[in-house]
């Protein structure tokens, strides 16, 4: 990097100070920048260190190459300069080998000494893109000049382990620090957060001495990431009771909790919550409301919370409210939302686009949806990645259009994945393509031999086309037996705030009896509607159709479904989580007791939601 020193030594007056600061604090675009920058040098303010600065940190906001020129441009910057450097290039995987090279001008050429917040700002810089060989060279330097100890310095360093992943070596310098505040503790667990250690995390958290709302938070955002809802939920429990006030971060992973456990009573007492002002209303949290009422079936809510709120400037809320339309089947009212964004000059990202494309997905709109994937590049620059592709050949897998969904997977300039060809594989179940689906089960299983959703699909293939031999085949070569009883079905519902989890055939509940005796009623009542039991996809093993109608009776959706019935108000909706795909017969069941009972039942499984109401799923019978 070169450097350009000026001599410029004009005397430097106090009032030219303050006329340059305002004139920085005026600065709008890049045009009034440059206009400003151009009166930084005819004035040699630029040599001038404070107001230097202060231009440096607002240029860098806008336009980090400028800044660079700006910088090339400053006689003798003081250390506060560099680290303003140092800091601006750190933030992002592109510019953070930049960082590095500003540390080495800094510590090389400059004469002056880093302090901690130099080391602070070249360690985020490592993590977020250097390599450890780097990182390790600037924690000697910090050993040389004796900084390694300072606190900031071995959080900073706990942090940069934390991105690489070296949880361990981020823990050894925890242990050896000498100083340690409750930001090391936060952010050691958040090392183990981010690696998906849940239970070295909390072991941590529950040796601090005293947990403040960061601690929480990320503990709570921890069980969310790798799926434990009703852990996270059971911690934002004991933070309300003892812990410090939840803030903004701490109520977006509780709302993703409740979204994900169908837990419409928790969530609405968070949006209750927030309403009453104890925490101010944004539009992030405005997303996880929107998204946790779609998700537990309430699209109404979502949609009045979504309109209610004025001067939506951030593009979250507007990706959630598409989300939930498409979740619902709604695509008209995906695309309302979406020209609506136009008219407000919000800009669509690219995961718009994947909830447009899923909405004309489940909405069997395909030339909506080609025509969005074109405009999405053509007039919004968003090259489309894998889950783009992915809707696409979803949307064309739906509608029937195998060929052409085949086409797309083999235009993309990625190598698809199982889900893409999944996608696929499930539509030749559903249009009884069985030869197309024998050759991408094939592919599926080569990419992932041990595939339980392809062996599933593929099994379901066979039998429901009654070739009952292929299928038993299937299952004794490809071990899908072990392979699917490894994880038994399991629902689970909430009721005033307490969930019940029913696995197949359980009879652990103390209702149980009750419960059973209800299911038998119900289901002479279903037959008498004209239910007729689907024994397709299952149970190979069973020859008895007794046996067969039995064992159906008893998945554990059916039992959640009638505890659920059992035990609330008429009319009340009923929600449901269930850990596998739910089965025909299920759907089947469910669709029917909406109508008879007439009650919405909200029903989330592996891969989506399913809104019953009237003898109607918002799936139309394709999942
Ligand atoms: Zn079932
Ligand atoms: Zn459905």
């Amino acid at each position: 990097m070169s450097r350009f020193c000026s001599t410029l030594t004009k005397p430097f007056h106090s009032d030219h100070c303050c006329r340059l600061a305002s004139l920085v604090d005026t600065c709008k675009s890049i045009q009034q920048i440059k206009q400003t920058h151009a009166q930084l040098v005819t004035t040699a303010l630029i040599s001038h260190h404070v107001s230097a600065n202060k231009f440096l940190k607002l240029v860098a906001d806008a336009s980090l190459s400028y800044a660079h020129k700006l910088f090339d441009q400053i006689p003798q910057p003081d250390l506060f300069i560099y680290n303003t450097m140092i800091k601006a290039h750190s933030l992002s995987p592109s510019s953070c080998n930049d960082s590095l090279m500003v540390f080495r001008l800094l510590t090389r050429d400059s004469g002056l000494s880093p302090n901690r917040y130099s080391f602070v700002f070249t360690f985020g810089a490592c993590g977020n893109g250097l390599s450890v060989q780097e990182g390790e060279q600037v924690r000697s330097h910090a050993v040389k000049v004796g900084l390694d100890s300072n606190v900031f310095v071995v959080n900073a360093l706990i942090g940069m382990y934390g991105k690489w992943g070296l949880v361990e070596y981020g823990r050894k310098v925890f242990e050896w620090a000498v100083d340690k505040d409750l930001y090391s503790w936060n952010t050691m667990i958040a090392a183990y957060v981010g690696s998906g250690n849940m239970s070295q995390a909390k072991e941590l958290f529950d040796e601090m001495q005293e947990q403040d709302v960061v601690s929480w938070s990320t503990i709570i955002a921890g069980y969310v990431q790798v799926g434990c809802f009703m852990e996270a939920l059971d911690f934002f429990h004991r933070m309300l009771q003892v812990g410090p006030k939840p803030n903004e971060y701490t109520l977006v992973s509780a709302l993703a909790a409740c979204s994900n456990l169908v837990a419409l009573d928790q969530g609405k007492w968070i949006h209750s919550f927030i309403g009453r002002g104890e925490i101010k209303m944004n539009e992030r949290l405005l997303a996880s409301i929107i998204d946790m009422y779609a998700k537990c079936g309430e699209i109404e809510s979502a949609s009045r919370v979504f309109w209610e709120h004025n001067a939506k400037r951030k593009v979250w809320p507007w990706n959630a409210m598409i989300g939930g339309f498409a979740m619902h089947g709604k695509p008209s009212e995906a695309i309302k939302v979406f020209q609506k964004m136009k008219v407000e000059n919000v800009s669509p990202n690219k995961v718009t686009f994947v909830a447009l494309l899923n909405a004309c997905s489940h909405g069997y709109m395909v030339e909506e949806g080609k025509l969005y994937f074109r405009l999405m590049v053509s007039d919004y620059g968003i090259i489309p990645e894998i889950e783009h592709y992915g809707c696409m050949v979803d949307l064309l897998s739906r509608a029937g259009l195998l060929k052409e969904a085949e086409d797309m997977i083999s235009s993309m300039p990625m190598a698809p994945d199982v889900a893409i060809w999944g996608a696929v594989l499930n539509a030749c179940r559903i249009y009884k393509d069985m030869e197309r689906g024998y050759r991408i089960g094939r592919i599926i299983k080569e990419m992932d031999p041990n595939h339980v959703g392809c062996h599933v699909l593929l099994g379901n293939i066979y039998s429901s086309s009654g070739r009952w031999n292929d299928a038993r085949m299937l299952r004794e070569k490809s071990e899908i037996s072990t392979a699917t009883k490894k994880i038994p079905g399991c629902s689970s519902i909430e009721l005033n705030g307490t969930f019940y989890q029913f696995l197949v055939g359980d009879r652990s509940h103390p209702q149980s009896r009750e419960l059973y005796s209800f299911l038998d009623e119900m289901t002479t009542k279903l037959k008498i509607a004209g239910y007729v039991p689907v024994f397709g996809e299952l149970l190979l093993d069973i020859d008895d159709e007794e046996d067969k109608e039995t064992a159906l009776s008893v998945h554990s959706e059916k039992l959640a479904i009638a505890f659920g019935l059992l035990n609330t108000a008429p009319g009340t909706p009923i929600r449901i989580v269930k850990n596998l795909r739910v089965c025909r017969d299920c759907h089947q069941v469910t669709k029917f007791i909406s109508k008879v009972y007439d009650r919405v039942i909200i029903v989330r499984d592996r891969t989506r939601y399913h809104h019953f109401k009237d003898g109607i799923c918002s799936c139309k019978d394709y999942w």
